[in-house]
């Protein structure tokens, strides 16, 4: 681990980590955090294990080791930032904000990837990403992708090919044929959420989502409509930055963050609502990168789910849906942002589904932004073993609430030959309440 004297770069971005040395020293190397990583369980490196990256950044600050070495450069790339590694950890180490600003030394140290490089520049430029984008649509409603990007168990790793087949086809409609509407209405009941008003609310459209699932987009204004909240539009917003700032581009991820506060602030909604984990948890840390000024903004960011079932509040109730349903909880809910349950207790409040326990739902699907197309071979191996996870819980739909997982674990689903569709979990709620009629005017 050794590389001589110190090359940490200078100025801004030297002090962005060595000013981190108290947030640093808050781990106490317990290694609690290892069997919770998924790198470490599957590499076996203690390098590559939360601990042993903390390691290198301190060794990096404290000038023991060049940024720009192999150790620094390839533990802190192959790291998925899921920072399920926080949830575990009894002394709170915050590792998501220390391995951006050790991803920001890391990149001004060395170069990236090209296809790092080349992604991250396409979302930042709307000139390029929204042709890009169109070009994406376009190409996924050929089916050419689904023909593409179909396999079967037992098949070799993909190519680039097949596996950018297989993201491009799971971010398409579900068709949700194997559900079987019984038809039955249920009334509101009393004490029930109802469309009874509750207040002016904004969702952030984002990126991706706004481009490849603005279905999603849709289902969750009517959803929000639906139990009285009334969704504002926001002129102005967003790519809310959180790829930049996991790529350590702080200073693009800053830019990005600057334009959604100034778009939120003047619109002045109650909650800012995200139905992308990932963003949602990067808003949620404006005041991370903006400082105090973001601070009650980043307060007022809440995720759909948890507006909608979280604190022990229930959506309204539309008809029944009888399918089995899987739920796999986003890293960037349940571990950047803490939240627990809410996605299930969003499902269980759908009549007649059955929601079918997952294992190891609590880790990554090696998705994790653009990892799974930066890093396809262990990116990859992660993804399978959630497929893989997701087919041997018997459903026949998997839910989750993030765009990057919902296009990693459908590809993998694809790539193994199965059948089972990937949804938003309010794109089940937004069906049940069309079927039970809730939104005939
Ligand atoms: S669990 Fe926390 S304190 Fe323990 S080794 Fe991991 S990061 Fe350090
Ligand atoms: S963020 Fe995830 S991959 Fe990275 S060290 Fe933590 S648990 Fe491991």
């Amino acid at each position: 681990m050794s590389g001589g004297p110190s090359r940490l770069p200078e100025g801004a971005l030297a002090s962005a980590l060595s000013q981190q040395t108290e947030r640093l020293s808050h781990c106490v190397h317990c290694g609690f955090c290892l069997p919770a990583c998924p790198t470490y369980t599957r590499l076996g490196d203690e390098a590559d294990s939360p601990r042993g990256r903390l390691h290198l950044m301190g060794a990096v600050v404290e000038g023991r080791l060049d940024p720009a070495s192999e150790a620094f450069q390839l533990h802190m790339d192959r790291c998925l930032g899921c920072r399920a590694c926080e949830s575990v950890c009894p002394s709170g180490v915050e590792y998501g904000f220390l391995l951006e600003r050790a991803r920001e030394v890391a990149v001004s140290a060395r170069q990236p990837s090209l296809v790092q490089r080349l992604l991250l520049g396409l979302i930042q430029r709307p000139a390029l990403f929204l042709p890009w984008m169109w070009m994406s649509r376009l190409l996924r409603w050929s089916r050419i992708p689904a023909l593409l990007g179909r396999g079967e168990a037992g098949a070799g790793r993909p190519g680039p090919l097949r596996l950018g087949a297989a993201m491009l086809a799971a971010s398409a409609p579900p068709s949700l044929r194997v559900a079987s509407f019984t038809g039955t209405r249920v009334q509101d009941r009393e004490g029930e959420a109802s469309g009874e008003p509750r207040g002016e609310v904004a969702l952030l459209t984002g990126c991706v989502q706004d481009q490849l699932f603005r279905r999603v987009n849709q289902a969750s204004r009517r959803v929000l409509a639906a139990n009285g909240w009334t969704v504002v539009e926001v002129a102005g917003q967003g790519c809310c930055g959180a790829l930049h700032a996991h790529g350590g581009r702080l200073s693009q991820a800053r830019e990005m963050a600057r334009r959604n506060l100034a778009a939120f602030q003047s619109a002045k909604p109650r909650y800012i609502v995200n139905n992308a984990a990932g963003c949602g948890a990067m808003m949620r840390e404006y005041h991370e990168l903006l400082g105090e000024d973001a601070r009650e903004l980043s307060h007022r960011v809440v995720d759909i789910s948890s507006l909608l079932a979280g604190e022990g509040r229930r959506p309204r109730v539309g008809d029944p849906l009888a399918m089995t349903v899987t739920y796999d909880a986003p890293c960037h809910l349940l571990h950047a942002q803490a939240v627990s349950g809410v996605g299930e207790a969003l499902l269980a409040s759908i009549p007649e589904l059955e929601l079918r326990p997952l294992q190891r739902a609590e880790e990554c699907c090696g998705g994790a932004g653009i990892y799974g197309i930066t890093h396809p071979e262990l990116g990859g191996e992660i993804g399978m073993d959630k497929a893989r996870a997701v087919i041997a819980s018997g459903a026949d739909v998997l839910a989750t609430g993030n765009p990057g997982c919902m296009m990693q674990i459908g590809a993998h689903l694809r790539l193994l030959g199965s059948e089972i569709q990937v949804v938003h979990p309010i794109e089940l709620l937004d069906e049940s309440y069309r079927s039970a009629g809730l939104y005939e005017s």
